[in-house]
């Protein structure tokens, strides 16, 4: 990857195109089954121009998850710059939203006078808040079939697309072939440096080079980036298959599909995420808590099936020596509860994966 960037054919993007960043937006566009794509800086960006481009109009409202990337870790962007009004509807635990309820959510035109309009659903996949879920291909098609019903149009954030079509053995364009957009994430599972790319048609494409300028993200010599991201897309796609094998290792259950596992900590150990991954980070081992009871692990190509046995056995120590200290002078309050005696494996009481 370092060498493609080395030797990326490059040029000014802003003013003429660069040839390396024409070439790995073509071939996006091909594989997603759209007419043109655009490389972005960030995923936040890609979904921002995605969301302002299919509301251009002012007073314009979205339809989107409650517990969506965009609503809850975007900054508010769509409605702080787009001036866009959000409208959520109930995430469920699998990720998707009750279609009933998304057409509840789609406001009256006959209410034109006093309602935002709505001009635009939009689905994740996978579901990154609800643990990494995958939306099924059927899921995705009755979410477009009523989009085009009232007129709307669907954007899908496909941040982990790839690890979704992978899991669920579904070519990439035919999952988001209802989409009228996509944002795809180059540098999560795929490993790119940096970037994301977004999907659509010629028209919405052009709209969005207009505003990633607008917003800044015009660059010059991306062919070095689109470059690295071209080897990801190349050579790693293929990769995801085998990181959901080893995330199901870890996992050790049957529901795991994509890359990422959460697992709980019993509340009664008193243990909290942020202690347990400290304690994993002085073996190497690098988890995020999710929540205050959860831990978030994410597993990538260049983690081997024998990093996922070690990073096994770490949690079991460290859960062994945060047990024996004992709770932090924070949890002092409830310090009557606090058995020495309890062993690990009770400690983690459930893997949920995704
Ligand atoms: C990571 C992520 C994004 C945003 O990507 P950035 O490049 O970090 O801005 C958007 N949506 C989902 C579901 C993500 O996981």
């Amino acid at each position: 990857m370092r060498a493609a960037m080395a030797g990326a054919d490059v040029d000014d993007d802003v003013l003429s195109g660069d040839p390396t960043a024409q070439r790995f937006e073509e071939e996006v566009a091909r594989i997603m089954g759209k007419e043109a794509a655009v490389f972005v800086p960030s995923g936040t960006m890609g979904n921002l121009i995605s969301v302002l481009v299919h509301c251009e109009v002012r007073g314009s409202e979205v339809i989107l998850g409650d517990n969506s990337h965009i609503h809850i870790y975007e900054n508010g962007g769509i409605s702080s710059i787009g001036g866009v009004h959000p409208r959520t509807v109930k995430n469920n635990p699998d990720g998707t939203m009750d279609i009933d309820r998304i057409e509840a959510a789609i406001r009256h035109p006959d209410g034109a006078l006093y309602y935002p309009t709505t001009r635009l659903i939009c689905l994740e996949n996978t579901h990154a808040n609800c643990g990494g879920r995958c939306i099924s291909v059927e899921y995705t098609d009755r979410v477009g079939e009523l989009a085009r019903k009232h007129g709307l149009k669907l954007h899908i954030d496909g941040a982990r697309i790839f690890n979704a079509s992978a899991a669920l053995g579904v070519p990439v364009h035919r999952l988001v072939q209802a989409a009228d957009s996509v944002s795809v994430c180059l540098s999560k599972g795929l490993g790119a440096p940096v970037g994301s790319v977004i999907v659509g048609t010629k028209d919405f494409i052009t709209k969005a080079r207009r505003l990633r300028k607008t917003l800044g993200g015009g660059m010059r010599q991306i062919g070095v980036l689109c470059a690295a991201a071209y080897v990801a897309l190349r050579d790693n796609v293929v990769k995801l298959e085998d990181d959901h094998r080893k995330a199901k290792i870890f996992a050790g259950s049957q529901f795991s599909l994509c890359d990422q596992v959460f697992f709980n900590i019993n509340e009664s150990s008193m243990i909290s995420p942020i202690s347990l991954c400290e304690a994993l980070e002085k073996f190497g081992v690098l988890a995020m808590p999710a929540s205050s009871t959860s831990v978030r692990v994410v597993i990538h190509y260049q983690i081997s099936e024998s990093d996922v046995h070690y990073a096994l056995t770490s949690i079991k120590v460290a859960l062994s020596l945060l047990l024996l200290e004992g709770p932090k002078s924070s949890y002092s309050r409830n310090t009557s509860c606090w058995n020495h005696k309890m062993r690990t494996e009770s400690v983690i009481h459930h893997f949920t994966c995704s």
